[in-house]
């Protein structure tokens, strides 16, 4: 009996990723995308008249990934100008640094410059976050859950959620802020004590996604309050929130030679 359960255990093999800072996605994965320098104009004209979300600009093209729902709808129709990659790494510090253009041919900028030195003194080898969903649809959040499951076991870092935002040194919002989230992500923002960080994760926070236009959401939040980290995706990838958070506590370095 026994010997038999060990020859299960066996056959399973290691259910969790050996080294984090190791990864390779699928190659069917759609991460940083690649932006040619040689588009035509009628091309470009029509890439910005076919995203649903205006996250492609002209002059010159770019592809704003905090917009971008990674739908691909630009890649098939018009593979010669963009091109995802299976790159997962493109979590930044900075807002600006989320518009790719034909100039970003390799990674997404982390400059750790840019990132306030509290962050890696405090934060380095523990950091608790309180997630609120404001107005999401789920799917950012279950990402955000796998990034704590047995394959990616992220908390070996010393990073976990917590249930309450006193226990926290951090808020991940996830979801395009809802008018009614509004005050109690405020308020849940103001209860955790400083220094604290914000997360913005997934197309739908960082920008208002498909919904930027509506007038259910409010984006006042960001008026008052600063964010640190921006992590892309519709959802995102645990490896992108993985890599974003290690970058921003200064565990892992992005070589934008790569
Ligand atoms: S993949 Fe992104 S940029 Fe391309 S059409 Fe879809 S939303 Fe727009």
């Amino acid at each position: 009996m026994l010997i038999s359960k060990l020859k299960v255990f066996k056959s399973h093999g290691k259910q969790y990723i050996p080294n984090l800072l190791d990864v390779t996605l699928a190659e069917r994965f759609r991460g940083r995308p690649v932006v040619s320098p040689n588009v035509d104009e009628k091309t470009v004209e029509e890439l910005v008249q076919l995203c649903p979300v205006e996250a492609i600009s002209k002059v010159p093209l770019s592809l704003d990934l905090g917009k971008c729902v990674f739908c691909g709808e630009c890649q098939f129709q018009y593979p010669q100008a963009i091109n995802f990659t299976n790159d997962y790494r493109i979590a930044t510090c900075r807002r600006e640094d989320l518009i790719v253009t034909s100039d970003i041919k390799k990674a997404i900028p982390f400059d750790p410059q840019f990132v306030n030195s509290y962050i890696t003194k405090y934060f380095g080898r523990s950091l608790k976050l309180r997630q609120v969903c404001a107005g999401g649809d789920n799917s950012s959040e279950m990402e955000l859950n796998a990034s704590m499951n047995v394959n990616f076991d992220f908390s070996r870092y010393g990073i976990e959620f917590v249930a309450s935002p006193r226990h926290a040194d951090g808020v991940v919002i996830t979801g395009p802020i809802t008018k009614s989230m509004e005050a109690p992500l405020q308020m849940c923002f103001e209860a955790i004590a400083d220094p604290k960080i914000i997360i913005v994760v997934g197309a739908d926070a960082i920008s208002g996604g498909v919904f930027a236009n509506s007038s259910a959401i409010s984006r006042d939040f960001f008026n008052l309050n600063k964010p640190n980290l921006w992590i892309p995706g519709n959802p995102m990838h645990p490896m992108t929130f993985i890599d974003g958070v290690l970058s921003l506590i200064g565990r892992a370095k992005r070589n934008e030679n790569e």
